[in-house]
């Protein structure tokens, strides 16, 4: 196999077109599917020193494998990241990297604003294994701060967080955890690889759901943990290679494909939530839009220092319940799910589905309300967008 060269000084959409690549002795144009479980040794000599180490090459896909490897490095390209393990699914980045550092007796702080299963594996699942955990409100650096023990090793955020789209601090939050020698993980699905950087921030380790805008067309589950070289092969890799949350190389092939087009469709994505929001801000019944590239985001501030366009998620709020079930079952264009980042555009009544388990107080305190709508901007029309909405807020009496 032959590298593909890789210019470090590439801007995004070249790297996401060419970096991480290998071509096979054929001179294909597109990136192979190694779809295949193991790989052959040429004697048994090979195979021993295969196994110690002293010779590169392939094991076990559960190990690694030439596809993965080549989702995994266009990541890094586009991260600015040393080192990346691919996962199948972005649940299984965030475990991994998660716990792969963590021991009974350890303590995680994370802000509360977390997408379901982040919290459950911090607030539920840590603590069975003896991990201690603390959830705060992440837009408070003081909370952060106050939350810290000697035993703190981990803090975890998501920012924009769902479906609120808070944000917090990452840069202070990252100052915090180094000043309690901790690691920063950032979970960056809603802000994109493209909008924001948490590594430059100063954050330790970032997670993906792939699913969403790496896919972006509804396909396959995925994920990644990218971090620097030291850290994926002292602390996870071993987690990673004997518990298998590996990704399918059939997966890494369409994630891998879908970085290529990243660029494209996040922004056009963008400017369609861009316009929806403005949109929805001149509906007077609607009681407040909230989207991190306007001016009137509680956080405009740090949107601008932290992210570099508002990503393609809108949320806001109608009167109650009944209202925002009238809207989403009279939108046409717009298909009512659970899922984000798709081509397709999608809505979600947080309240009744992803926040459901949550009890009226966690809700309340996350400020989702049963009159809250988020909205997950796809790549239809943007006028053909903005006709549905207003129509379907019509039809409901908003
Ligand atoms: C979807 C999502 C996850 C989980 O990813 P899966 O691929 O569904 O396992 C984690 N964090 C955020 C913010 C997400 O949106």
């Amino acid at each position: 196999m032959t590298t593909r060269k890789t210019n470090r000084n590439w801007k995004p959409a070249t790297h996401l077109v060419h970096s991480g690549g290998e071509r096979s002795q054929f001179g294909e144009t597109s990136e192979a599917l190694y779809l295949t479980q193991g790989f052959v040794y040429d004697s048994a000599e090979a195979a021993e020193s295969r196994f110690i180490g002293d010779e590169e090459g392939y094991i076990y896909s559960r190990y690694g494998n030439p596809t993965v490897s080549m989702f995994e490095q266009r990541l890094c390209a586009l991260e600015g990241a040393e080192d990346a393990l691919a996962t199948s699914s972005g649940m299984g980045a965030v475990t991994a990297a998660i716990m792969c550092q963590l021991k009974a007796g350890d303590h995680i702080v994370a802000g509360r604003a977390l997408f379901g299963s982040c919290r459950w594996v911090v607030e539920k699942l840590a603590p069975q294994y003896g991990i201690e955990s603390t959830l705060v409100d992440g837009t408070e650096l003081d909370a952060w701060k106050a939350a810290i023990r000697p035993n703190t090793k981990v803090f975890f955020l998501e920012s924009p967080t769902n479906p609120t789209l808070e944000l917090v601090d990452i840069a202070a939050v990252a100052e915090l955890a180094n000043e309690a020698d901790a690691k920063l993980i950032v979970d960056n699905v809603f802000a994109t690889p493209l909008y924001q950087k948490p590594l430059e921030l100063g954050a330790h380790i970032v997670v993906y759901s792939a699913t969403k805008h790496i896919d972006g067309q509804g396909r396959c589950l995925g994920g990644a943990v990218l971090s620097t070289k030291e850290w994926i092969s002292e602390k996870m890799y071993d987690f990673f290679r004997h518990t298998g949350p590996s990704l399918s190389p059939f997966n890494a092939w369409v994630l891998l494909k879908g970085l290529e087009t990243l660029p494209v469709r996040v922004a056009q994505q963008t400017s369609s939530a861009l316009a929806i929001a403005n949109a929805l801000a001149d509906n007077k019944g609607i009681k407040r839009v909230i989207y991190p590239g306007r001016d009137d985001h509680p956080q405009a501030e740090l949107a601008k220092r932290q992210m570099a366009a508002g990503s393609t998620l809108v949320a806001f709020e109608v009167q109650n319940k009944a209202q925002a079930f009238s809207f989403e079952n009279a939108l046409d264009i717009v298909r009512i799910s659970n899922n984000l980042g798709d081509s397709k555009s999608l809505v979600t009544h947080p309240a009744t589905t992803t926040h459901k388990n949550l009890s009226a107080d966690d809700r309340h305190a996350l400020g989702i309300t049963d009159g809250l709508v988020r909205l997950s901007i796809g790549l239809e029309d943007t006028d053909d967008l903005i006709l549905d909405i207003q129509q379907a807020l019509q039809v409901a009496g908003v």
